[in-house]
């Protein structure tokens, strides 16, 4: 099988390369994806897209957390993207690659009004332009919603900008691997979930868009499909993997569930109590309370609940208050959250506490790429020639330690966008076909005969335990001691998944193979992820280290690069971070 480009991943980071490629010209652009294309995450998202728009601003003189109003059309425009610029890089806690953050800030006002042309559904201001309502970390209200299911619409509408662009889409295709000789991207094996058959597919360019990985945890965020596949199998093809150890925990997901209570919740003015009915957000950022960032946010739930001031019998969750926002306000802006808290708790936001607790939610690190989107091979930046990253499943780097609210949908479009036309380039400008050696769909025929064969234990069973280790020896909270347990007991998942089987031997739409597949990458990534927190001593934006509580630029202004060194092993290099020291010197984070 061959096409011209094949892009991994149905998201607003695939689809916006796919639209864009097939639009400069690129004849045959094709899309996989394991689940239907308008099932990824991206349509899950709930609260908004950032871009600094101005429309609204606060309503003059009723301070920071007041009312808003929309900004009158002869005022001075009330947001900019330098502000953004700046509130994405201090998110960071200065990780992020300033380069990048600038092209994210600025590109996001033309992907917005592109939405908008394009007939994207976003909730109004009383004067017609795009709403927009305040998100953790941001100085400015400017994360532009429609309700809370803005990822829905932004979906729909790329998703059919791609139908209108020709492009194809192979709907419950999984990807197991990718094609690497000599440094060149060659195509990738997957197989048809329908039929179970398994197949190679050439591309002159491969993009992989597949998403996050917080199934690597217990208490999670994130759909069932995002299971980091694209980060795995990169890994696996010695691809190396930037700052794996920054994993954002989300403060509001619904307890015990982790199911998400978007930040919109905090956004139109949400309260955060403990048991003392307190709102301790004033002991921790008596500035931004409740919108302080979600891993400063996430880190006081968790001390509250670890000195004994959680809720619930267990002492395990924290409310979150709604109730004074009244039932209008929550029934226009809120109605997806409201249901989701209705469903699984049993509790009505109008009228009822909800109980609430923070849940791994947002993957900052991944396959590194330039702004362009082309993975790089190392920390020299050599060009993994053809192969191209966008999205959750890349690292740019825009969020560095700490991603703000909204800038994610963002990130997607933009860098799914640059990398769309870099794809077109690349093509138009000659690449060809690449031969393959020997028979790589062969070789992962023989990986699932093995899973067939196998007489171990089940592969779900290790997932549940490495989810267990993930969450309490790699979570919020991290130790030397903890984590190098985690390091031991992840060596031994790896042991296990060697000989672990499946129950499900047929060929039609075997989900058990799929999940034991799934497993593999999980278990084999989780590596990174711990490496990299083991290694960095200090802490920075959402990884927390209570034996090195402060941040050391000295030693760790730096990415971390994860590298697979031959078929065991693993080596971390570094990588510096790009800083205007002029203009956005680096400076202590507070809020
Ligand atoms: C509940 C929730 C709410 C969120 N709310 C917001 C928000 O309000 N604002 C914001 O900015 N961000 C939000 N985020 C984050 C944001 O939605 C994601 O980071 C972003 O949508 C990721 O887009 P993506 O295109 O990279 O990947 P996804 O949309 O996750 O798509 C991944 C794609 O890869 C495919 N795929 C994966 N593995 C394989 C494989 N092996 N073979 C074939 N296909 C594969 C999947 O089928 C899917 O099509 C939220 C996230 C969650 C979980």
């Amino acid at each position: 099988m061959e096409h011209d480009v094949l892009i991994v991943g149905a998201g607003l980071a695939g689809t916006w390369a796919a639209v864009i490629a097939a639009q400069q010209g690129v004849r045959d652009v094709a899309v996989l994806s394991k689940i239907h294309p308008l099932r990824s995450h991206s349509g899950a998202a709930q609260g908004g897209i950032a871009a600094a728009l101005g429309n609204v601003r606060p309503v003059p003189g009723s301070g920071p957390r007041g009312p808003l109003e929309a900004t009158p059309a002869n005022a001075e425009p009330a947001d900019s993207w330098e502000l953004h610029m700046f509130d994405t890089i201090k998110g960071s806690d200065w990780l992020g690659d300033q380069d990048a953050i600038e092209i994210l800030v600025k590109d996001a006002l033309d992907v917005l009004y592109t939405y908008e042309k394009m007939g994207c559904v976003f909730s109004r201001t009383a004067d017609g332009r795009i709403a927009q309502r305040r998100f953790g970390g941001h100085q400015a209200p400017r994360a532009n919603y429609a309700a809370d299911r803005t990822g829905h619409v932004l979906l729909h509408t790329i998703h059919e900008q791609a139908l209108r662009h020709g492009v194809h889409f192979y709907s419950e295709w999984y990807v197991m691997d990718l094609i690497v000789e000599e440094n060149i991207c060659r195509g990738v094996v997957a197989m048809n979930v329908l039929d179970g058959s398994i197949h190679t597919m050439r591309a002159k360019a491969v993009l992989f868009a597949t998403g996050g990985y917080g199934r690597a945890f217990q208490i999670t965020s994130n759909a069932y499909a995002n299971t980091g596949d694209g980060v795995a199998i990169a890994y696996r093809n010695g691809v190396p993997l930037m700052d794996m150890e920054f994993v954002q925990f989300h403060p509001t997901g619904l307890y015990r569930h982790g199911i998400l209570m978007s930040e919109a919740c905090r956004g139109e003015g949400g309260y955060l109590l403990n048991s003392a009915g307190e709102r301790f957000m004033q002991n921790y950022a008596a500035d931004k309370m409740e919108l302080a960032p979600r891993d400063l946010v996430s880190r006081s739930e968790q001390t509250e609940i670890d000195e004994g001031r959680g809720v619930m019998a267990d002492k395990q969750g924290i409310y979150l208050d709604l109730r004074h926002l009244g039932a209008e306000r929550i029934l226009a802006k809120l109605p997806e959250v409201r249901q989701i808290a209705i469903d699984f708790v049993g509790a009505d936001p109008i009228t009822d506490l909800v109980p609430i607790q923070p849940t791994a939610h947002y993957s900052m690190g991944g396959i590194p790429t330039d702004v362009n989107g082309r993975v790089l091979a190392n920390a020299a930046g050599d060009w993994v020639q053809g192969f191209f990253a966008a999205g959750e499943c890349a690292c740019v780097s825009v969020h560095g330690a700490n991603r703000l609210g909204s800038n994610s949908l963002l990130e997607a479009s933009v860098f799914g966008r640059r990398a769309g036309y870099a794809i077109a380039e690349y093509v138009l400008g000659g690449a060809q076909q690449q031969a393959v050696a020997g028979d790589p769909a062969e070789a992962n025929r023989q990986r699932v005969h093995k899973l067939f064969r196998n007489e171990g234990e089940l592969a779900e069973q290790i997932l549940v335990e490495l989810r267990q280790t993930m969450t309490n020896k790699c979570g919020i909270y991290r130790t030397a001691e903890k984590l190098a347990e985690a390091q031991r007991e992840i060596q031994g998942y790896q042991e296990r998944m060697k000989t672990a089987r499946v129950m499900d031997k047929s060929g039609r739409f075997n989900t058990d193979l799929l999940a034991a597949l799934e497993a593999e990458h999980l278990v084999l990534f989780s590596e990174a992820i711990v490496a990299g927190a083991l290694a960095r001593t200090e802490s920075r934006g959402a990884h927390s280290r209570v034996d090195f509580k402060t941040r050391d630029d000295e030693q760790w202004l730096k990415h971390t690069l994860a590298q697979r060194n031959g078929r065991s092993g693993l080596a971390l290099s570094y990588k510096p971070v790009t800083i205007d020291y002029e203009k956005y010197p680096p400076q202590k984070r507070q809020y």
